[in-house]
């Protein structure tokens, strides 16, 4: 199930075809390491690349309840969200740093799963605590 959900993963990256160095996976990353299955993609892409996404029209702002609040940027289409930062509460991701220390997967940059579990304490529902112990044994065993 995780493996052939990885597949549709990647089938959407080929596709996307991002221009290196330019991008880390962000959601998504558990599922690559084999963790746990995700819906969708979430990518952390440089300021640059998010101009040129913006201008291209495949992509929407994110109108959701959360984005409209916290008048928090992000580009979606089908599948896929596109994040100019990458923070919460306490933690404020480096995006030049967590896509020069990504995991390369299959020649996917995926964010480091000790840098998503530290965002995910800040996010700190449920949901997320459960994702830091998967993190956590997994690291423990690889
Ligand atoms: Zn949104």
């Amino acid at each position: 199930m995780i493996l052939l959900l990885y597949m549709d993963i990647y089938k959407k990256l080929a596709l996307l075809n991002f221009p290196k160095g330019e991008y880390v996976i962000v959601g998504g990353s558990m599922t690559a390491h084999g963790i746990r299955e995700a819906h969708d993609l979430d990518i952390l892409v440089t300021p640059n690349l998010y101009k040129t996404l913006l201008n291209s029209g495949e992509y929407r702002q994110c109108t959701c309840e959360q984005c409209m609040q916290t008048s928090r940027l992000m580009l979606k289409s089908d599948g896929v969200d596109i994040l100019p930062n990458f923070m919460f509460g306490n933690y404020i991701g480096d995006t030049k740093s967590l896509i020069e220390n990504a995991d390369i997967i299959d020649d996917y940059p995926f964010i480091k799963l000790e840098e998503f579990a530290k965002f995910k304490k800040e996010l700190g529902k449920p949901k997320d605590l459960e994702d830091i112990l998967l993190i956590e044994n997994y690291l423990k065993n690889n």
